[in-house]
Protein backbone atom coordinates (compact mmCIF):
# COMPACT_ATOMS: atom_id res chain seq x y z
CA UNK A 1 0.00 0.00 0.00
CA UNK A 2 2.72 2.04 1.19
CA UNK A 3 5.30 3.67 -1.19
CA UNK A 4 8.30 1.66 0.29
CA UNK A 5 9.91 4.44 1.05
CA UNK A 6 7.94 4.86 4.65
CA UNK A 7 6.35 2.24 6.67
CA UNK A 8 2.97 2.95 7.67
CA UNK A 9 4.19 1.21 11.23
CA UNK A 10 6.71 3.92 11.72
CA UNK A 11 4.38 6.57 10.07
CA UNK A 12 1.73 8.71 12.67
CA UNK A 13 -1.80 7.42 12.53
CA UNK A 14 -4.64 9.27 10.41
CA UNK A 15 -8.02 10.08 12.59
CA UNK A 16 -10.60 11.40 11.50
CA UNK A 17 -13.69 11.93 13.34
CA UNK A 18 -16.97 12.44 12.18
CA UNK A 19 -18.87 15.70 13.40
CA UNK A 20 -22.29 14.93 11.08
CA UNK A 21 -23.54 13.80 7.78
CA UNK A 22 -23.27 10.22 9.02
CA UNK A 23 -26.85 9.02 9.87
CA UNK A 24 -28.64 11.80 8.24
CA UNK A 25 -28.58 13.69 4.94
CA UNK A 26 -27.21 17.38 5.65
CA UNK A 27 -24.58 18.75 8.16
CA UNK A 28 -21.98 17.14 6.50
CA UNK A 29 -18.49 17.51 8.60
CA UNK A 30 -15.55 15.99 9.38
CA UNK A 31 -12.05 16.16 11.14
CA UNK A 32 -9.35 14.88 9.37
CA UNK A 33 -5.96 14.68 11.68
CA UNK A 34 -2.01 13.94 12.00
CA UNK A 35 0.37 14.87 13.91
CA UNK A 36 -1.74 16.85 16.11
CA UNK A 37 -2.51 19.05 13.10
CA UNK A 38 -6.03 19.00 11.97
CA UNK A 39 -8.45 19.87 8.39
CA UNK A 40 -12.24 19.80 7.95
CA UNK A 41 -13.49 18.44 5.59
CA UNK A 42 -16.55 20.14 4.52
CA UNK A 43 -18.89 22.54 7.48
CA UNK A 44 -22.85 21.69 6.54
CA UNK A 45 -26.16 22.44 7.68
CA UNK A 46 -29.55 20.57 7.88
CA UNK A 47 -33.06 21.81 6.88
CA UNK A 48 -34.93 20.92 10.52
CA UNK A 49 -37.81 18.30 10.79
CA UNK A 50 -41.06 18.95 11.50
CA UNK A 51 -41.10 18.47 14.97
CA UNK A 52 -38.16 20.46 15.57
CA UNK A 53 -40.28 23.27 16.13
CA UNK A 54 -38.99 26.94 15.06
CA UNK A 55 -36.05 25.91 14.86
CA UNK A 56 -34.54 27.34 11.70
CA UNK A 57 -31.86 25.36 11.03
CA UNK A 58 -29.83 22.19 12.60
CA UNK A 59 -25.63 22.58 12.00
CA UNK A 60 -22.77 20.61 13.31
CA UNK A 61 -21.62 20.45 17.05
CA UNK A 62 -18.99 22.36 17.05
CA UNK A 63 -17.96 21.53 20.86
CA UNK A 64 -14.69 19.26 19.66
CA UNK A 65 -13.76 21.94 16.66
CA UNK A 66 -13.55 24.57 19.20
CA UNK A 67 -12.21 22.66 21.82
CA UNK A 68 -9.59 21.77 19.49
CA UNK A 69 -9.35 24.76 17.42
CA UNK A 70 -5.35 25.29 18.03
CA UNK A 71 -4.70 22.63 16.12
CA UNK A 72 -7.04 22.76 13.06
CA UNK A 73 -5.42 24.69 9.59
CA UNK A 74 -7.74 25.04 7.02
CA UNK A 75 -11.38 24.12 5.75
CA UNK A 76 -11.60 22.34 3.04
CA UNK A 77 -15.46 22.52 0.99
CA UNK A 78 -15.59 19.46 -1.73
CA UNK A 79 -18.78 21.31 -3.08
CA UNK A 80 -21.14 24.42 -2.84
CA UNK A 81 -24.30 22.64 -1.68
CA UNK A 82 -25.39 24.02 1.92
CA UNK A 83 -25.38 20.91 3.03
CA UNK A 84 -21.39 21.63 3.13
CA UNK A 85 -20.54 24.70 3.58
CA UNK A 86 -23.79 25.97 5.16
CA UNK A 87 -22.83 26.21 8.06
CA UNK A 88 -19.28 27.70 7.51
CA UNK A 89 -20.19 31.53 8.77
CA UNK A 90 -21.41 29.96 12.08
CA UNK A 91 -17.85 28.16 12.48
CA UNK A 92 -16.25 31.09 11.21
CA UNK A 93 -17.35 32.97 14.38
CA UNK A 94 -15.99 30.74 16.16
CA UNK A 95 -12.46 30.20 14.65
CA UNK A 96 -10.16 31.68 12.30
CA UNK A 97 -9.28 29.59 9.10
CA UNK A 98 -8.40 29.45 5.75
CA UNK A 99 -11.14 27.69 3.43
CA UNK A 100 -10.34 25.95 0.31
CA UNK A 101 -12.54 25.26 -2.61
CA UNK A 102 -13.50 25.62 -6.05
CA UNK A 103 -14.11 28.82 -7.42
CA UNK A 104 -18.32 28.22 -7.52
CA UNK A 105 -17.88 26.34 -4.30
CA UNK A 106 -16.64 29.11 -2.77
CA UNK A 107 -18.76 31.60 -4.50
CA UNK A 108 -21.72 29.94 -3.41
CA UNK A 109 -20.34 30.27 0.11
CA UNK A 110 -18.84 33.55 -0.34
CA UNK A 111 -22.73 35.07 0.00
CA UNK A 112 -22.97 33.00 3.33
CA UNK A 113 -19.77 34.34 4.64
CA UNK A 114 -20.49 37.69 3.81
CA UNK A 115 -24.16 37.67 5.53
CA UNK A 116 -22.50 36.67 8.94
CA UNK A 117 -19.81 39.70 8.47
CA UNK A 118 -16.79 37.27 8.13
CA UNK A 119 -15.30 38.02 4.81
CA UNK A 120 -12.47 40.55 6.27
CA UNK A 121 -11.22 37.88 8.18
CA UNK A 122 -11.38 34.85 6.46
CA UNK A 123 -8.89 33.91 3.54
CA UNK A 124 -10.99 31.92 0.66
CA UNK A 125 -8.20 29.86 -1.44
CA UNK A 126 -9.61 28.66 -4.82
CA UNK A 127 -8.31 25.17 -5.92
CA UNK A 128 -8.32 23.94 -9.56
CA UNK A 129 -9.42 20.72 -10.96
CA UNK A 130 -6.53 17.90 -10.58
CA UNK A 131 -4.31 20.33 -8.25
CA UNK A 132 -2.18 18.71 -5.35
CA UNK A 133 -1.73 21.00 -2.49
CA UNK A 134 -0.18 20.89 1.07
CA UNK A 135 -2.76 21.65 4.07
CA UNK A 136 -2.08 21.50 7.12
CA UNK A 137 -0.23 18.10 7.72
CA UNK A 138 -1.96 16.43 4.43
CA UNK A 139 -1.02 16.58 0.96
CA UNK A 140 -4.37 17.14 -1.32
CA UNK A 141 -5.51 16.10 -4.30
CA UNK A 142 -8.63 17.47 -5.79
CA UNK A 143 -10.25 15.23 -8.01
CA UNK A 144 -13.11 16.08 -10.47
CA UNK A 145 -16.52 14.68 -9.71
CA UNK A 146 -19.77 15.54 -11.72
CA UNK A 147 -22.96 16.30 -9.54
CA UNK A 148 -25.90 18.85 -9.10
CA UNK A 149 -24.04 21.64 -8.62
CA UNK A 150 -20.37 22.75 -10.80
CA UNK A 151 -16.95 21.81 -9.93
CA UNK A 152 -17.01 19.35 -6.98
CA UNK A 153 -14.47 17.52 -5.79
CA UNK A 154 -13.81 14.73 -4.63
CA UNK A 155 -10.83 14.53 -2.08
CA UNK A 156 -7.41 12.77 -1.92
CA UNK A 157 -5.54 12.85 1.49
CA UNK A 158 -1.68 11.59 0.24
CA UNK A 159 -0.56 9.85 3.71
CA UNK A 160 1.93 7.75 4.85
CA UNK A 161 -0.83 5.42 5.50
CA UNK A 162 -1.61 5.56 1.99
CA UNK A 163 -4.34 7.41 0.34
CA UNK A 164 -7.42 8.04 1.64
CA UNK A 165 -10.30 8.81 -0.82
CA UNK A 166 -13.04 10.86 0.07
CA UNK A 167 -15.16 10.97 -2.48
CA UNK A 168 -18.00 14.26 -1.92
CA UNK A 169 -21.11 13.88 -3.54
CA UNK A 170 -21.03 13.00 -7.01
CA UNK A 171 -22.60 10.71 -9.89
CA UNK A 172 -20.96 9.23 -12.81
CA UNK A 173 -22.50 11.42 -15.50
CA UNK A 174 -20.90 10.17 -18.72
CA UNK A 175 -22.79 12.80 -20.59
CA UNK A 176 -22.52 15.61 -18.09
CA UNK A 177 -23.74 18.84 -19.40
CA UNK A 178 -19.65 20.99 -19.14
CA UNK A 179 -18.32 17.82 -19.92
CA UNK A 180 -16.38 17.53 -16.45
CA UNK A 181 -17.01 13.87 -15.64
CA UNK A 182 -15.95 12.40 -12.28
CA UNK A 183 -12.09 11.20 -12.98
CA UNK A 184 -12.46 7.38 -12.71
CA UNK A 185 -9.33 7.00 -14.45
CA UNK A 186 -7.06 9.12 -11.96
CA UNK A 187 -9.10 7.11 -9.22
CA UNK A 188 -8.16 3.98 -11.52
CA UNK A 189 -4.04 5.13 -11.38
CA UNK A 190 -4.17 5.87 -7.68
CA UNK A 191 -5.38 2.69 -7.08
CA UNK A 192 -2.88 0.73 -9.56
CA UNK A 193 -0.09 3.14 -8.26
CA UNK A 194 -0.32 3.96 -4.64
CA UNK A 195 -3.28 2.16 -3.90
CA UNK A 196 -6.56 3.30 -2.27
CA UNK A 197 -6.01 2.84 1.88
CA UNK A 198 -9.57 4.12 2.56
CA UNK A 199 -12.45 5.06 0.33
CA UNK A 200 -15.35 7.10 2.19
CA UNK A 201 -18.02 7.48 -0.39
CA UNK A 202 -21.42 9.24 -0.63
CA UNK A 203 -24.66 6.94 0.25
CA UNK A 204 -27.18 9.07 -0.49
CA UNK A 205 -28.70 6.40 -3.53
CA UNK A 206 -27.77 3.44 -1.83
CA UNK A 207 -30.99 1.97 -2.25
CA UNK A 208 -31.84 3.16 -5.58
CA UNK A 209 -30.75 0.28 -8.15
CA UNK A 210 -28.39 1.11 -11.54
CA UNK A 211 -27.49 4.47 -12.38
CA UNK A 212 -28.57 7.53 -12.34
CA UNK A 213 -29.82 9.29 -15.42
CA UNK A 214 -27.19 11.90 -17.04
CA UNK A 215 -28.97 15.33 -16.16
CA UNK A 216 -28.77 15.98 -20.06
CA UNK A 217 -31.38 13.37 -20.10
CA UNK A 218 -33.63 16.25 -18.09
CA UNK A 219 -32.85 18.77 -21.00
CA UNK A 220 -34.59 16.45 -24.08
CA UNK A 221 -37.72 15.96 -21.53
CA UNK A 222 -37.51 19.71 -20.98
CA UNK A 223 -37.01 20.64 -24.42
CA UNK A 224 -40.37 18.28 -25.56
CA UNK A 225 -42.55 20.45 -22.72
CA UNK A 226 -41.49 23.32 -23.99
CA UNK A 227 -42.60 22.35 -27.18
CA UNK A 228 -45.98 20.41 -26.35
CA UNK A 229 -46.91 23.54 -24.39
CA UNK A 230 -45.89 25.89 -27.41
CA UNK A 231 -48.31 29.05 -26.27
CA UNK A 232 -47.97 28.69 -22.86
CA UNK A 233 -46.08 30.99 -20.50
CA UNK A 234 -43.64 28.50 -18.73
CA UNK A 235 -42.28 28.84 -15.12
CA UNK A 236 -39.63 26.11 -13.92
CA UNK A 237 -38.61 26.03 -10.42
CA UNK A 238 -35.30 24.31 -9.52
CA UNK A 239 -32.35 24.83 -7.09
CA UNK A 240 -30.78 27.91 -7.52
CA UNK A 241 -27.25 26.50 -7.56
CA UNK A 242 -27.82 23.70 -10.13
CA UNK A 243 -26.47 25.75 -13.06
CA UNK A 244 -26.55 23.06 -15.62
CA UNK A 245 -30.55 22.41 -14.73
CA UNK A 246 -30.82 26.17 -14.94
CA UNK A 247 -28.93 26.11 -18.52
CA UNK A 248 -31.13 23.12 -20.12
CA UNK A 249 -33.83 25.50 -18.89
CA UNK A 250 -32.45 28.41 -20.73
CA UNK A 251 -31.48 26.35 -23.84
CA UNK A 252 -35.36 24.69 -23.92
CA UNK A 253 -36.71 28.47 -23.89
CA UNK A 254 -33.96 29.96 -26.29
CA UNK A 255 -34.85 27.14 -28.46
CA UNK A 256 -38.73 28.01 -28.44
CA UNK A 257 -38.16 31.66 -28.99
CA UNK A 258 -38.68 32.83 -25.35
CA UNK A 259 -36.89 35.37 -23.43
CA UNK A 260 -35.72 34.23 -19.89
CA UNK A 261 -36.55 36.18 -16.74
CA UNK A 262 -35.49 35.09 -12.79
CA UNK A 263 -37.17 34.68 -9.83
CA UNK A 264 -36.00 34.87 -6.37
CA UNK A 265 -32.89 36.70 -4.78
CA UNK A 266 -30.56 33.67 -4.78
CA UNK A 267 -31.61 32.81 -8.58
CA UNK A 268 -30.81 36.15 -10.33
CA UNK A 269 -27.58 36.41 -7.99
CA UNK A 270 -26.35 32.49 -8.61
CA UNK A 271 -27.35 33.21 -12.58
CA UNK A 272 -25.28 36.37 -12.26
CA UNK A 273 -22.54 34.80 -11.02
CA UNK A 274 -22.35 31.93 -13.05
CA UNK A 275 -22.50 34.03 -16.03
CA UNK A 276 -19.79 35.77 -14.92
CA UNK A 277 -17.88 32.56 -14.70
CA UNK A 278 -18.90 31.53 -18.26
CA UNK A 279 -20.48 28.31 -16.82
CA UNK A 280 -23.69 29.78 -17.91
CA UNK A 281 -24.17 30.65 -21.67
CA UNK A 282 -27.16 32.66 -22.16
CA UNK A 283 -26.80 35.67 -23.95
CA UNK A 284 -27.73 39.50 -22.61
CA UNK A 285 -30.21 40.21 -25.01
CA UNK A 286 -32.33 36.67 -24.14
CA UNK A 287 -32.74 37.84 -20.26
CA UNK A 288 -35.25 39.83 -19.18
CA UNK A 289 -36.26 41.64 -16.02
CA UNK A 290 -39.16 40.01 -13.91
CA UNK A 291 -40.71 43.36 -13.97
CA UNK A 292 -40.75 43.48 -17.84
CA UNK A 293 -42.74 40.83 -18.55
CA UNK A 294 -45.85 41.98 -18.12
CA UNK A 295 -45.71 43.69 -21.55
CA UNK A 296 -44.71 40.16 -23.24
CA UNK A 297 -46.85 37.16 -24.53
CA UNK A 298 -47.24 34.32 -22.63
CA UNK A 299 -45.45 32.23 -25.31
CA UNK A 300 -42.63 34.74 -25.47
CA UNK A 301 -41.73 33.70 -21.71
CA UNK A 302 -39.84 31.41 -18.98
CA UNK A 303 -39.40 32.28 -15.62
CA UNK A 304 -36.86 30.01 -13.19
CA UNK A 305 -37.55 30.77 -10.14
CA UNK A 306 -36.42 29.01 -6.99
CA UNK A 307 -38.73 27.30 -4.35
CA UNK A 308 -38.60 23.92 -5.59
CA UNK A 309 -38.69 22.85 -1.95
CA UNK A 310 -41.68 24.14 -1.21
CA UNK A 311 -39.88 26.47 0.78
CA UNK A 312 -42.22 29.10 2.72
CA UNK A 313 -41.95 32.37 1.64
CA UNK A 314 -40.14 31.78 -1.44
CA UNK A 315 -41.19 32.56 -5.09
CA UNK A 316 -43.13 29.42 -6.03
CA UNK A 317 -44.91 28.98 -2.57
CA UNK A 318 -45.86 32.69 -3.03
CA UNK A 319 -46.94 31.65 -6.37
CA UNK A 320 -49.26 29.57 -5.12
CA UNK A 321 -50.82 31.59 -2.74
CA UNK A 322 -51.27 34.19 -5.33
CA UNK A 323 -49.40 36.45 -3.11
CA UNK A 324 -46.48 36.64 -6.06
CA UNK A 325 -45.72 40.11 -6.91
CA UNK A 326 -44.46 39.74 -10.69
CA UNK A 327 -46.27 36.25 -11.30
CA UNK A 328 -50.04 35.35 -11.06
CA UNK A 329 -50.06 31.87 -12.08
CA UNK A 330 -53.41 30.46 -13.98
CA UNK A 331 -55.11 28.88 -16.69
CA UNK A 332 -52.07 30.40 -19.31
CA UNK A 333 -49.09 28.62 -17.37
CA UNK A 334 -47.17 25.91 -17.39
CA UNK A 335 -45.22 24.89 -13.93
CA UNK A 336 -42.51 22.81 -13.76
CA UNK A 337 -40.85 21.42 -10.42
CA UNK A 338 -37.43 20.33 -11.49
CA UNK A 339 -36.54 18.90 -8.92
CA UNK A 340 -37.15 16.21 -5.95
CA UNK A 341 -37.95 17.07 -2.18
CA UNK A 342 -35.46 16.56 0.16
CA UNK A 343 -36.45 14.55 3.13
CA UNK A 344 -38.57 16.28 5.52
CA UNK A 345 -40.00 18.77 2.87
CA UNK A 346 -42.67 16.59 0.58
CA UNK A 347 -45.52 17.76 2.58
CA UNK A 348 -44.47 21.57 1.59
CA UNK A 349 -43.92 20.72 -1.64
CA UNK A 350 -47.54 18.69 -2.03
CA UNK A 351 -49.43 22.24 -0.65
CA UNK A 352 -47.26 24.06 -3.27
CA UNK A 353 -48.43 21.70 -6.26
CA UNK A 354 -51.93 21.87 -4.67
CA UNK A 355 -51.90 25.70 -4.96
CA UNK A 356 -50.49 25.87 -8.12
CA UNK A 357 -53.03 23.27 -9.43
CA UNK A 358 -55.76 25.54 -7.59
CA UNK A 359 -55.01 28.50 -9.71
CA UNK A 360 -55.68 26.56 -12.86
CA UNK A 361 -51.53 26.11 -14.05
CA UNK A 362 -50.94 23.17 -15.62
CA UNK A 363 -48.12 21.47 -13.21
CA UNK A 364 -45.56 19.14 -13.72
CA UNK A 365 -43.10 17.71 -11.16
CA UNK A 366 -40.71 14.82 -10.95
CA UNK A 367 -43.58 12.38 -10.25
CA UNK A 368 -45.14 12.74 -13.10
CA UNK A 369 -42.63 12.85 -16.27
CA UNK A 370 -38.03 12.63 -15.86
CA UNK A 371 -37.85 16.41 -15.41
CA UNK A 372 -35.56 15.35 -12.60
CA UNK A 373 -32.18 13.82 -12.26
CA UNK A 374 -30.51 12.82 -9.13
CA UNK A 375 -27.02 14.10 -8.27
CA UNK A 376 -25.88 11.55 -6.63
CA UNK A 377 -24.11 7.77 -7.48
CA UNK A 378 -26.48 4.72 -7.94
CA UNK A 379 -26.28 0.94 -6.76
CA UNK A 380 -24.51 0.32 -10.19
CA UNK A 381 -22.06 3.73 -10.13
CA UNK A 382 -21.18 2.89 -6.27
CA UNK A 383 -20.25 -0.75 -7.13
CA UNK A 384 -18.20 0.29 -10.19
CA UNK A 385 -16.29 3.13 -8.06
CA UNK A 386 -15.65 0.25 -5.69
CA UNK A 387 -14.34 -2.17 -8.07
CA UNK A 388 -12.26 0.61 -9.73
CA UNK A 389 -11.02 1.99 -6.38
CA UNK A 390 -10.50 -1.42 -4.79
CA UNK A 391 -10.07 0.27 -1.49
CA UNK A 392 -8.31 -1.95 1.24
CA UNK A 393 -11.03 -0.30 3.96
CA UNK A 394 -14.46 1.26 3.32
CA UNK A 395 -16.51 3.81 5.52
CA UNK A 396 -20.13 4.67 3.84
CA UNK A 397 -20.52 8.66 4.20
CA UNK A 398 -23.76 11.26 3.67
CA UNK A 399 -26.71 9.08 4.18
CA UNK A 400 -28.88 8.01 6.83
CA UNK A 401 -28.61 5.05 8.69
CA UNK A 402 -29.91 2.71 6.18
CA UNK A 403 -27.97 4.20 3.25
CA UNK A 404 -24.98 3.70 5.13
CA UNK A 405 -26.02 0.12 5.73
CA UNK A 406 -26.96 -0.72 2.05
CA UNK A 407 -23.63 0.77 1.08
CA UNK A 408 -21.48 -1.29 3.38
CA UNK A 409 -23.33 -4.69 2.12
CA UNK A 410 -22.18 -3.70 -1.57
CA UNK A 411 -18.46 -2.77 -0.20
CA UNK A 412 -18.41 -6.43 1.24
CA UNK A 413 -20.19 -7.73 -1.87
CA UNK A 414 -17.59 -6.42 -3.43
CA UNK A 415 -14.77 -7.87 -1.87
CA UNK A 416 -13.66 -5.42 1.08
CA UNK A 417 -12.99 -7.83 3.71
CA UNK A 418 -15.68 -7.31 6.16
CA UNK A 419 -13.49 -6.43 9.36
CA UNK A 420 -12.32 -3.15 7.25
CA UNK A 421 -16.12 -2.32 6.35
CA UNK A 422 -16.91 0.36 8.80
CA UNK A 423 -20.19 1.22 9.77
CA UNK A 424 -19.58 4.47 11.82
CA UNK A 425 -21.84 7.23 12.84
CA UNK A 426 -21.72 10.69 13.71
CA UNK A 427 -19.43 11.42 16.37
CA UNK A 428 -17.20 8.25 16.03
CA UNK A 429 -13.65 8.74 15.67
CA UNK A 430 -11.29 6.20 13.22
CA UNK A 431 -7.67 5.54 13.15
CA UNK A 432 -6.16 4.85 10.12
CA UNK A 433 -2.85 3.51 11.41
CA UNK A 434 -0.68 0.02 11.26
CA UNK A 435 -2.98 -1.67 12.87
CA UNK A 436 -5.42 -1.01 10.36
CA UNK A 437 -8.24 0.55 10.04
CA UNK A 438 -10.63 0.91 13.60
CA UNK A 439 -12.77 2.89 15.36
CA UNK A 440 -10.69 4.73 18.15
CA UNK A 441 -13.88 6.28 20.47
CA UNK A 442 -16.15 9.56 20.22
CA UNK A 443 -16.84 13.01 20.44
CA UNK A 444 -19.69 14.95 20.66
CA UNK A 445 -21.39 14.94 17.63
CA UNK A 446 -25.17 16.57 18.57
CA UNK A 447 -27.21 18.49 17.19
CA UNK A 448 -26.87 22.63 17.42
CA UNK A 449 -30.25 24.16 16.70
CA UNK A 450 -30.57 27.46 15.48
CA UNK A 451 -33.70 29.77 16.25
CA UNK A 452 -32.30 33.54 15.02
CA UNK A 453 -29.03 33.38 16.53
CA UNK A 454 -26.92 30.53 17.19
CA UNK A 455 -26.77 28.63 20.33
CA UNK A 456 -29.71 29.74 21.53
CA UNK A 457 -31.99 26.56 21.44
CA UNK A 458 -30.70 23.23 23.35
CA UNK A 459 -33.18 19.62 23.17
CA UNK A 460 -34.45 20.83 26.48
CA UNK A 461 -36.28 23.80 24.85
CA UNK A 462 -36.96 21.69 22.10
CA UNK A 463 -38.63 18.71 23.97
CA UNK A 464 -40.49 22.07 26.32
CA UNK A 465 -41.80 23.13 22.92
CA UNK A 466 -43.05 19.85 21.64
CA UNK A 467 -45.02 19.21 24.85
CA UNK A 468 -46.56 23.08 24.70
CA UNK A 469 -47.24 22.66 21.09
CA UNK A 470 -49.24 18.86 21.77
CA UNK A 471 -50.44 19.42 25.28
CA UNK A 472 -50.57 23.10 26.23
CA UNK A 473 -49.45 24.99 29.45
CA UNK A 474 -51.33 25.79 32.62
CA UNK A 475 -49.77 28.36 35.05
CA UNK A 476 -50.59 28.42 38.52
CA UNK A 477 -50.34 32.23 40.56
CA UNK A 478 -50.27 32.17 44.29
CA UNK A 479 -49.10 34.77 46.56
CA UNK A 480 -48.50 33.33 50.21
CA UNK A 481 -47.39 35.00 53.38
CA UNK A 482 -43.51 34.18 54.04
CA UNK A 483 -43.88 33.89 57.28
CA UNK A 484 -46.90 31.56 58.02
CA UNK A 485 -47.38 30.28 54.08
CA UNK A 486 -51.01 30.90 53.80
CA UNK A 487 -52.40 31.96 50.50
CA UNK A 488 -52.80 35.29 50.82
CA UNK A 489 -53.72 35.71 47.01
CA UNK A 490 -55.08 33.54 44.13
CA UNK A 491 -54.54 31.00 43.29
CA UNK A 492 -55.14 32.22 40.15
CA UNK A 493 -54.48 29.87 36.68
CA UNK A 494 -53.94 31.06 33.28
CA UNK A 495 -53.88 28.31 30.22
CA UNK A 496 -53.34 28.31 26.83
CA UNK A 497 -53.39 25.45 24.43
CA UNK A 498 -54.93 23.19 27.28
CA UNK A 499 -58.71 24.31 27.36
CA UNK A 500 -60.01 27.68 26.23
CA UNK A 501 -60.83 29.48 29.37
CA UNK A 502 -64.19 31.33 28.46
CA UNK A 503 -65.67 27.92 27.86
CA UNK A 504 -64.10 26.57 31.06
CA UNK A 505 -65.23 28.27 34.01
CA UNK A 506 -66.23 25.57 35.94
CA UNK A 507 -63.18 23.59 35.46
CA UNK A 508 -61.15 26.39 35.86
CA UNK A 509 -62.62 27.11 39.46
CA UNK A 510 -62.51 23.57 40.34
CA UNK A 511 -58.14 23.38 39.59
CA UNK A 512 -58.46 26.87 42.09
CA UNK A 513 -59.78 24.58 44.81
CA UNK A 514 -57.74 22.00 43.83
CA UNK A 515 -54.56 23.98 43.96
CA UNK A 516 -55.39 26.01 47.09
CA UNK A 517 -56.20 22.23 48.66
CA UNK A 518 -52.72 21.43 47.82
CA UNK A 519 -50.76 24.14 49.35
CA UNK A 520 -53.36 24.36 52.31
CA UNK A 521 -53.27 20.76 53.31
CA UNK A 522 -53.66 19.55 56.66
CA UNK A 523 -50.50 17.71 58.38
CA UNK A 524 -48.75 20.59 56.33
CA UNK A 525 -45.15 20.57 58.38
CA UNK A 526 -44.07 23.53 60.85
CA UNK A 527 -43.59 26.87 58.92
CA UNK A 528 -40.02 26.37 59.25
CA UNK A 529 -39.48 23.60 57.09
CA UNK A 530 -41.69 24.86 54.22
CA UNK A 531 -39.94 26.86 51.39
CA UNK A 532 -41.06 27.85 47.95
CA UNK A 533 -40.08 24.74 46.41
CA UNK A 534 -42.39 22.96 48.49
CA UNK A 535 -45.02 24.70 47.25
CA UNK A 536 -44.43 24.25 44.23
CA UNK A 537 -44.30 20.92 44.50
CA UNK A 538 -47.17 20.82 45.96
CA UNK A 539 -48.60 23.26 43.25
CA UNK A 540 -47.75 21.37 40.73
CA UNK A 541 -48.29 17.42 41.57
CA UNK A 542 -52.29 18.26 43.28
CA UNK A 543 -53.07 19.82 40.01
CA UNK A 544 -50.97 17.98 37.48
CA UNK A 545 -53.25 15.02 38.72
CA UNK A 546 -56.28 17.08 38.75
CA UNK A 547 -55.62 18.01 35.19
CA UNK A 548 -55.22 14.58 33.95
CA UNK A 549 -57.82 12.90 35.77
CA UNK A 550 -60.71 15.02 34.28
CA UNK A 551 -59.16 15.75 31.10
CA UNK A 552 -57.20 12.26 30.20
CA UNK A 553 -54.61 15.67 28.98
CA UNK A 554 -50.59 16.34 30.24
CA UNK A 555 -50.17 20.12 30.00
CA UNK A 556 -47.01 21.58 31.00
CA UNK A 557 -47.77 22.90 34.42
CA UNK A 558 -45.71 26.11 35.72
CA UNK A 559 -46.43 26.87 39.04
CA UNK A 560 -45.61 30.48 40.01
CA UNK A 561 -45.20 31.46 44.07
CA UNK A 562 -44.72 34.43 45.25
CA UNK A 563 -43.97 35.70 49.21
CA UNK A 564 -45.23 38.54 50.83
ZN1 LIG B 1 -24.28 17.97 -2.92
ZN1 LIG C 1 -24.55 16.55 0.11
Amino acid sequence: MADGMTSPGLAPAVRIAFLGGLGEIGRNCAWFEMDGRAVLVDCGLMFPDPEMLGVDLVLPDFTYIIENRDRLEGCVLTHGHEDHCGALAYLLREVSIPVYGSEVTLGLARTRIEEAGMTDRTELIIVRDGERREIGPFDIEFVPVAHSVPHGFALAFHTPQGVILHTGDFKLDLTPVDGRRTDLTRIGAMAAVEGIRLLLSDSTNAEENGYAPSERAVGQVLMELFEAHADRRIIVACFASHVHRIQQVADAAMASGRYIATLGRSMARNVAFARELGLLQIPEERLVDIEKIAGLEPREICVVCTGSQGEPMSALALMATGENKWVKAGDDDLVVLSSHAIPGNESNVGKVIDGLCRTGAEVVHSGLAPVHASGHAMRDELKLLISIAKPGAFIPVHGEYRHLMHHARLATDLGVPAGSVLLAEDGDVVDVGAGGVEFAGQVPAGYLYVDGIVGDVGPGVLRDRQLLAEEGVVVVIVTVDSRSWHVLNGPEIITRGWVYAPEAEKLLDEAREVVLAAIEEPGLPEPASIDVESLKRRARSGLGRFVYERTRRRPMIVPVVMEA
